[in-house]
Order: structure tokens, then C-alpha cells, then sequence
């Protein structure tokens, strides 16, 4: 693997782009050196991409052959798995027992071998008499090529849930990475040649915001497809008007989590804290808003501080790690900015709150637990994308949705409850795209993920997310009377 840029199937140099430096946030010290590529950069990769998609090197590739092509590269990456993982782990910070064979990696073979099976679906082909002497036919076609942006919470997964689905629809790809975690999809690239992917069908460029930018305003890319913050989502969203692209939208999150009075109060103090300390809490659909029905409230909280407060923080090379650090310095900063203005407006921190005293080096911060802040302080209303819980109160059902709902995001919220008819008819009135009844976090390939609201809109995973890099087509045949 070569620190360039992937155009055409080859690492190719930058053009008009400088270098940038990736560091480990687990210990703050540079790992690599990347390309920030320039508007040339993303020119070529974009021509790169255009030009597969139309001389039909992909697009017009059976369904059997795309997705034989895509299950070759998930046994690819399955069979470079540790390294992927180890690469991810320093990239990151995540612990590495959670990236490599016993968590992320296998989920993101299975997520690629699901989208291979998905290339060959024929849902939505169809054809029928809608007026006398003619036959309509519904063709579903590639969008054509799509600039994908990702971010940098879980770098390899976002890469391939942006190729994946896009390429067993027959589209063709320009990826650009988050310019802090760039490596493993760099390493994607190079196995999609080894994988027999054609040249110029996937073209990886790194860099930042600006390259980012230059993408979205590239008149020949048909659609964008950013996962990343609400704030970005509205900037690619109003540049992509200018040359009317469609845009798939994979923004932020700020979950409730609503516990009952007849809820077990030890499950939801494990799924709590697993759900707002995994990946550090930088995960769009972590819990964050934990709303406990009133008569409750005293176990609960005692019950997640004590849990928060076993989570074990540390390298994420170390045995038993369950959180690393923060992805930045700037990220703690602005995560410890939250949780300063949060005491300040007068909410109480429980536990955490802090940078642990132990490190000394990289961009650790405590799980911290907070009560008492105001429905519409900051720190409930918008999101933190670090290991942060506000645990408030609730009287009664309504009252519980209205608080769940009272927030501009609507990626993902959970209810712990043993009254199915209760857990039914709040799942059908909270307005998130997941909706998890007594657990938080699971997602499985077939099921789409995706945003209500400032969440976005357009699905991850699923045949959903095939279909929204396809669009429709309506050929009439006279037939004659
Ligand atoms: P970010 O919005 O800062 O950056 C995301 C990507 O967009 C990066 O690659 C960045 O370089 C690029 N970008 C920024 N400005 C751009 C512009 N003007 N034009 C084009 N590209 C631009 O997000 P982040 O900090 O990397 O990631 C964290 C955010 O992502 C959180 O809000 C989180 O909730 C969200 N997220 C959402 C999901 C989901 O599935 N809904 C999944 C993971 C992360």
C-alpha cells in the first residue's frame, strides 16, 4: 500500500495537492503522510470514474459478474483482515479487540458480501399493458458516477458502505476518506484491483474539506453521498444545487433512550453505557439522552454512573480495553466545551467530565455522566460525538415521546419497557430511522440505516441502499393494437 492517491486503478501522484500528516490519537504521534488533493487531483479521478461508467467496463458487467467481483474483494479484505484491523486501530484509537476478527472487520465482510448478493436482486424490474398497443417496461439504472465522502468515526465500514451498494447498482466511485483516517481506505483500493474490480471503477482520493468540495461542484458526478455532520450535510446539500445532483445524506444523531418504570434497570445500565462508550461515544446513533419515567430515576442513575464507571479506558493495544481516545485534540476540545458550558448553565456532572489523570499523552476523555440540564440546554439538544450521557426525568408515556422527540436529529432512539403494546406504539411514533426496543446499537446488513430530520435522508445497508444509487427508467413499446 502506497501513501498516493488511487485514480484508475493505480496509485497515482498528486497533481496540484499537498501532503498531510495522520497521526495516532491514541498517542498524538505521526503515523503517515497523505495527499491533500487539489481540484486537478479530483478532476483526473473523476474522468477516471466517467470513463469506466461509460465504456461500460462496470455498468454493463452482469449482475452476476458485479457481484462476483464484490464477494472476491469481501474475501479479500477478509483474508487481510488483522492487518485492516491493526491499521484501523492506529488510525483511530479504537481498540483493536473491537476492529478486528471478533467485531468490525467481520461485519464489514458480511456488509459487502450482503451488497454482492444485492447486485443480482430484480426487485423493481418489471414490465406490464398500461395502454392499449403498448408495453412499459421499468428499467432501474445506474446513477452513474457518484462522489462519496466519509468520515471518521468508523473509516474501513463507511468506505464500504458507500462502495458497496453503489457498485452492485453499477455506479462508479471517486471515495474521499475523512482526512484524519485515510489509511484503510487506501488499503481498500489496492484489494480492489487485487479483488479484479476494472480499473477506474473505485478511485480513492484523500484530502480534506476543499477536496471534498471540489467533488460535490465536479459537473460530472451525478450524485454525492456524504456520511458525516448535520452542518456538512447542509453545505453539500445547497452545493449540490448548482448542478442538481442527488444527494444521499448520512448525518448526525442525538438518541434518547426511554426507560419505564417495569424496565430492568441492570440491562439498561450495561446497554447505556456500552451504546455511549463504544467508539468513544463518536458514533451517530450512540446513546446520549438517557429519559428515566420519574419514580425511577434515583436506580437508574445509580446504576449507569456505577456502570460508567467500570468501563475501562486505556491503549487500545492493551488487553480488556473498552474505549480509547478521542479521533483529535480538537475533537476533546470541543467535546470538554460541552460538558464546561453544561456545568456552567448549572447541570451536574456525575461521574467523569475530564481528561483521565493516567494520560498524559493522546486525546483520552473520561465517560461522563450529567443530570439536571434543561430540556433545551446545548448539551441535550446537539450532538456531542463523544463518551457523554444527560440522564433527565419523565412523568408519563406522552411525556416521554414529546422529550424524545424534541430535537432537530432523527437517526436512531430505543425504549426499554416490558409492555409490548406500549414498546409498539411508541416504536411507531418516535420519528428516528431505528427504533430499538430493549437494546441500543445492533444493526445487521439487510436492515437500512439511515436519518428523519437533520438526520438525513437516503439509507445505508439494505437492498434500500442499492436502490438509491439507481433511478428509473421508463421505456414504451408500441405494440400495435
Ligand atoms: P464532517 O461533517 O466534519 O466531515 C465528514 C466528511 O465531509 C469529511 O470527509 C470531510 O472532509 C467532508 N467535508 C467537510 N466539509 C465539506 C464540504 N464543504 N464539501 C464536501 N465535503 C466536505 O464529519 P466528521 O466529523 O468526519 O464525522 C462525524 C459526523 O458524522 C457526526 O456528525 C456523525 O453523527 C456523522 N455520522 C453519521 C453517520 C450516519 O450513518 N448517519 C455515521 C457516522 C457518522
Amino acid at each position: 500500500m502506497e501513501y498516493r492517491l488511487w485514480i484508475d486503478g493505480e496509485w497515482a501522484n498528486s497533481q496540484d495537492g499537498r501532503r498531510m500528516v495522520i497521526e495516532n490519537p491514541a498517542s498524538g504521534a505521526p503515523i503517515a503522510e497523505v495527499v491533500n488533493a487539489g481540484r486537478q487531483d479530483v478532476d483526473r479521478a473523476v474522468q477516471a470514474a466517467r470513463t469506466a461508467f461509460y465504456d461500460g467496463r462496470w455498468s454493463k458487467k452482469t449482475p452476476a459478474e458485479r457481484s462476483l467481483l464484490l464477494w472476491r474483494l469481501a474475501d479479500l479484505i477478509e483474508a487481510h483482515a488483522e492487518e485492516l484491523a491493526r491499521l484501523e486501530s492506529e488510525n483511530t484509537g479504537k481498540p483493536y479487540q473491537f476492529v478486528s476478527l471478533g467485531a468490525d472487520l467481520p461485519f464489514i465482510v458480511d456488509n459487502l458480501r450482503f451488497f454482492a448478493a444485492a447486485a443480482r436482486d430484480t426487485h423493481g424490474n418489471h414490465a406490464g399493458e398500461f395502454m392499449r398497443g403498448y408495453t412499459s417496461i421499468f428499467r432501474r439504472e445506474p446513477v452513474g458516477v457518484v462522489g462519496q465522502i466519509a468520515p471518521w468515526n468508523y473509516p474501513l465500514m463507511m468506505a464500504v458502505w458507500k462502495i458497496g451498494p453503489a457498485l452492485a447498482a453499477g455506479c462508479t466511485a471517486v471515495l474521499k476518506p475523512a482526512p484524519t483516517t485515510p489509511l484503510t481506505a487506501l488499503k481498500l483500493a489496492e484489494l480492489t484491483a487485487e479483488a479484479g474490480i476494472p480499473p477506474g471503477v473505485v478511485n480513492v482520493v484523500t484530502g480534506g474539506n476543499d477536496t471534498g468540495q471540489a467533488l460535490v461542484e465536479h459537473p460530472d458526478v451525478r450524485m454525492v453521498s456524504l456520511t458525516g455532520s448535520t452542518a456538512t450535510g447542509k453545505k453539500i446539500m445547497k452545493t449540490a444545487a448548482d448542478t442538481l445532483k442527488r444527494v444521499h445524506l448520512e448525518l448526525g444523531g442525538k438518541a434518547p433512550i426511554l426507560v419505564f418504570d417495569d424496565a430492568d434497570l441492570e440491562l439498561v445500565a450495561a446497554k447505556v453505557t456500552l451504546a455511549s462508550t463504544f467508539n468513544t461515544g463518536q458514533d451517530c446513533t450512540a446513546a446520549t439522552r438517557v429519559y428515566v419515567e420519574q419514580s425511577h430515576v434515583a436506580p437508574a442513575t445509580e446504576a449507569i454512573v456505577e456502570a460508567m464507571r467500570g468501563v475501562k479506558v486505556g491503549d487500545p493495544f492493551a488487553e480488556g480495553v473498552q474505549m480509547g481516545p478521542l479521533i483529535s485534540r480538537t475533537q476533546r476540545e470541543r467535546v470538554q466545551g460541552f460538558v464546561e458550558r453544561a456545568r456552567a448553565g448549572g447541570a451536574q456532572v456525575l461521574t467523569g467530565g475530564g481528561v483521565p489523570a493516567e494520560f498524559q499523552s493522546g486525546y483520552y476523555y473520561e465517560p461522563t455522566v450529567i443530570a439536571g440540564a434543561d430540556q433545551k440546554a446545548e448539551i441535550i439538544q446537539s450532538e456531542v460525538f463523544g463518551p457523554v450521557l444527560t440522564i433527565s426525568a419523565f412523568k408519563d408515556e406522552v411525556e416521554a415521546l414529546n422529550l424524545g422527540n424534541d430535537v432537530l436529529y432523527g437517526l436512531a432512539a430505543s425504549l426499554f419497557t416490558r409492555d409490548i403494546g406500549r414498546a409498539m406504539r411508541l416504536a411507531s411514533e418516535l420519528e428516528f430511522g431505528t427504533v430499538w426496543i430493549n437494546d441500543h446499537i445492533p444493526l445487521t446488513s439487510e436492515t437500512p440505516h439511515g436519518g428523519f430530520k437533520q438526520s438525513g435522508f437516503g439509507k445505508d445497508l439494505s437492498a434500500e441502499a442499492v436502490g438509491d444509487y439507481q433511478i428509473t427508467k421508463h421505456v414504451m413499446v408500441a405494440t400495435g393494437s
